[in-house]
């Protein structure tokens, strides 16, 4: 596959990229199936992805078929749900290898700890007035895949016990709530072996939504890079400029390398493949640059090929 030139650095330019790092699909809690997320891609002009599918990489064999045949680079690559101090702290895992190891038992303890948890937010929901509420989340999210928040946040809607999803997470399922049940997820350090061990590269998603004080995430930052942590999400979606520069110089500090994504879920919300907001003029090199991933990134992404998938 012939290749895009991505640059080797920040430099400011406010032209969007054509990367995007970080997308859901039907895999997890997306609503459009692998391959047509990455038509989506190609059709928005982003010629590196990674499909993100939480605690599952079930999405990217597909994904990986309509990429080569679209002519996108794609990373395989999964999020992952952890545990720090008591947050729920997610790490993506750019797995130019695949899922291997250590990782691959690890996503299978992640499933079950998914199902566990499910059964636990169920028994907090009925609490609330949701009667059998793992049958109607279960029925919300279809027969295939593993369980979120999301689906029961749908299930309290269609019970009508709140008038929307934003709702759903503000009063029952979003951060401190009885839904946001974190206890089932292994420590963030188990995890970023998990995905180093792989061959792969831990990036921490999304370090600004997690409610940290600067201090704080100064603290988790440098937690994920004594686990072998090499990257952080420098921008996710739309973030505020100032907010961002600072950030780059917490990731500057501590030689991190700096990945961008969406976390594109479903069309017609504020977010789209490709679309966030523009990376500030740093330092921190770009995480396509890190030579775990470089050669991979240069020779077209050909993962699929190498049997990665
Ligand atoms: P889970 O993986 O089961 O912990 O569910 C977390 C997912 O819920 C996130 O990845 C988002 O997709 C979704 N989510 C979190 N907060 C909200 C919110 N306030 N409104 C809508 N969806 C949310
Ligand atoms: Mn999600
Ligand atoms: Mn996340
Ligand atoms: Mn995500």
């Amino acid at each position: 596959m012939p290749q895009p030139s991505l640059p080797a650095r920040f430099e400011g330019d406010s032209a969007p990229l054509g990367v995007d790092l970080h997308m859901h699909s039907t895999a997890s809690d997306g609503a459009l199936a692998p391959a047509e997320v990455v038509a989506l891609c190609a059709a928005r002009g982003v010629r590196l992805m990674a499909l993100t599918d939480h605690d599952t990489v079930a999405g990217v064999a597909e994904a990986g078929e309509a990429a080569i045949r679209l002519g996108v680079s794609l990373l395989p690559a999964t999020e992952l749900s952890t545990r720090w101090h008591g947050v729920g702290i997610h790490v993506v895992g750019l797995l130019p290898q695949g899922a291997r190891g250590a990782l691959a038992e690890g996503l299978e303890a992640q499933a079950r700890a998914r199902e566990a948890r499910a059964e636990e937010i169920a028994g907090r929901m009925e609490k609330l007035g949701l009667d059998d509420a793992l049958a109607r989340a279960r029925e919300q999210a279809g027969p295939h895949r593993p369980l979120g928040r999301p689906d029961f946040a749908r299930a309290l809607v269609a019970a009508g016990l709140v008038p929307d999803m934003a709702t759903a997470f503000r009063k029952h399922l979003g951060s401190g709530k009885a839904g946001d049940v974190k206890a089932h997820w292994p420590a963030l350090a188990e995890v970023v072996g998990w995905v180093v061990e792989a061959g792969g590269v831990a990036v921490l998603a999304h370090p600004l939504r997690y409610g940290l004080t600067r201090r704080k995430r100064g603290q988790l930052l440098d937690d994920f890079i004594a686990a072998g942590g090499q990257a952080a999400e420098l921008v996710s979606g739309f973030q505020n400029a100032d907010v961002t520069r600072d950030l780059a110089r917490q990731l500057d500090e501590r030689a991190l390398h700096a990945s961008l994504g969406s976390d594109f879920h479903f069309p017609g919300g504020h977010l789209a493949p490709g679309s966030m907001s523009p990376p500030p003029r740093t330092a921190v090199p770009p995480v396509w640059t890190h030579p775990l991933l470089a050669g991979v990134v240069a020779a077209g992404c050909d993962a699929s090929a190498s049997g990665a998938l």
